[in-house]
């Protein structure tokens, strides 16, 4: 019995650590940033690889004018999407997840960006010549945006590819059909 109340003191104290008095309580936060509570209202979908995340932030900031966004980061990005080059159930799982973010947070802007030098187009593809590689993920960024515009026909796309010179990105518009 005194076993019992002993346990519930210790949890009480605990909760009490939460509430104001109590911090002292509980180790201080050591890391704080603003927080605004809204959903943005962009989605950039693109590859995981840790390159280009802060660059893809830096364009919509500059070029979309889009300082906040929702991501869906997987390897090979926007090609996942597609059925032309992601696996039936990748693509279904992806096709998910993007609708679930543009219907759920009301998303009115999809950024798609492909990147040269892509490790998932490469295990795909690695045999075939850059160009070809590039043409791939170019058709699939068309694809993908294809499929977004059907399923979700009030959103804004933006599609981009992503080359490097030295060390300067360039990214580079495409037009989401191929005579536009
Ligand atoms: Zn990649």
């Amino acid at each position: 019995m005194s076993e019992v109340v002993k346990l519930s003191q210790s949890t009480g104290a605990r909760e009490r650590g939460g509430k104001p008095g109590g911090e002292a309580l509980l180790p201080r936060p050591q890391h704080e940033f603003p927080f605004n509570a809204q959903h943005p209202n962009a989605l950039a979908i693109y590859c995981s690889d840790g390159r280009f995340t802060r660059a893809v932030e830096m364009l919509a900031e500059e070029a979309l004018e889009h300082t906040r966004l929702d991501t869906l980061t997987i390897p090979g990005g926007p090609g996942t999407l597609s059925l032309q080059s992601g696996g039936y159930q990748e693509c279904e799982h992806m096709r998910r997840a993007a609708s679930f973010l543009i219907t759920g947070h009301h998303i009115e802007t999809v950024i798609l960006v492909a990147h040269e030098g892509c490790g998932w187009y490469r295990e795909k593809m690695g045999f075939y010549p850059p160009d070809t590689v590039r043409e791939r993920q170019v058709a699939d960024l068309r694809d993908t945006a294809q499929w977004v515009q059907q399923k979700h026909p009030n959103t804004e796309l933006h599609l981009f590819y992503a080359h490097s010179e030295e060390d300067t990105l360039h990214f580079e518009r495409i037009h989401a059909s191929p005579g536009a």
